[in-house]
């Protein structure tokens, strides 16, 4: 199968590549200033900034081509329609490391016995976004408009706590990603059931698991 690879020299391109290559997949990359020609490919996947998602997405949808997008702090609900007008799929997910996935899923069912949550989200500096999309997705499943801190210092990768107090007791829920190969197998778990979507939008990877 062949996949265009938006952003493939940037942090997180570049350590998903030669997974996807292992597991048998053709990557072209484009980075920015090349044609966002995805012609021949089965599937897009981007990684590169909220600013340059958007346009990369229409062009490969325009070219009918299902896209697989990890790029946060974009709105892609207007897409996600010219998806569906197109019967491709467009599957968006603000974190595709399947542990954070699994703190989420324990965030929410903890929100059910305590009265109060914060949550602090910690990148790397160079995180154009904030917050995070993780943590605005912890935020909507916990409910209650919990409080976030974002933290951006050299060194980290991607991290985030979700702290419960009730009386007389504290819950820390928290995920680390150390690595940023862990995005690869949820990158792989998409691609791997793109086609079994419905067309139009689908946003987060606890719809695939
Ligand atoms: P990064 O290191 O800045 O990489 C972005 C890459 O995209 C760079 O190589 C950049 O090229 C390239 N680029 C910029 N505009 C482009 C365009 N129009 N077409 C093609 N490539 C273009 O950032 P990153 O850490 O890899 O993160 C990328 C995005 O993924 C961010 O939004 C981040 O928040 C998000 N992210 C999501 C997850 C998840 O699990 N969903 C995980 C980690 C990160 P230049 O360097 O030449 O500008």
């Amino acid at each position: 199968m062949k996949v265009a690879l938006f952003g493939a020299e940037g942090k997180v391109g570049s350590a998903i590549v030669t997974r996807l290559e292992s597991a048998g997949y053709d990557v072209r990359g484009i980075e920015l200033g090349d044609e966002p020609d995805v012609s021949g490919c089965n599937a897009a996947v981007d990684f590169t900034t909220p600013d340059a998602a958007p346009a990369n997405v229409r062009a490969a949808l325009e070219q009918g081509v299902s896209c697989v997008v990890g790029t946060t702090g974009w709105e892609p609900e207007e897409l996600g329609g010219l998806a569906a007008d197109n019967d491709l799929r467009l599957f968006v997910a603000p974190n595709f490391s399947i542990g954070a996935v699994l703190m989420m899923r324990f965030a929410r069912e903890a929100a059910e016995h305590f009265p109060r949550a914060e949550i602090v989200e910690l990148h790397n500096e160079a995180k154009k976004d904030a917050p995070s999309g993780t943590a605005k997705a912890t935020a909507d499943l916990i409910g209650g408009s919990p409080t976030v801190h974002s933290v951006r210092l050299p060194g980290l990768v991607a991290h985030q706590e979700v702290i419960f107090g009730g009386e007389g007791q504290l819950l820390t829920i928290r995920h680390d990603t150390t690595g940023r190969e862990s995005f690869a197998e949820g990158v792989l778990l998409a691609l791997g059931k793109l086609d079994e979507l419905p067309p139009g939008l689908t946003v987060g990877l606890e719809a695939l698991l």
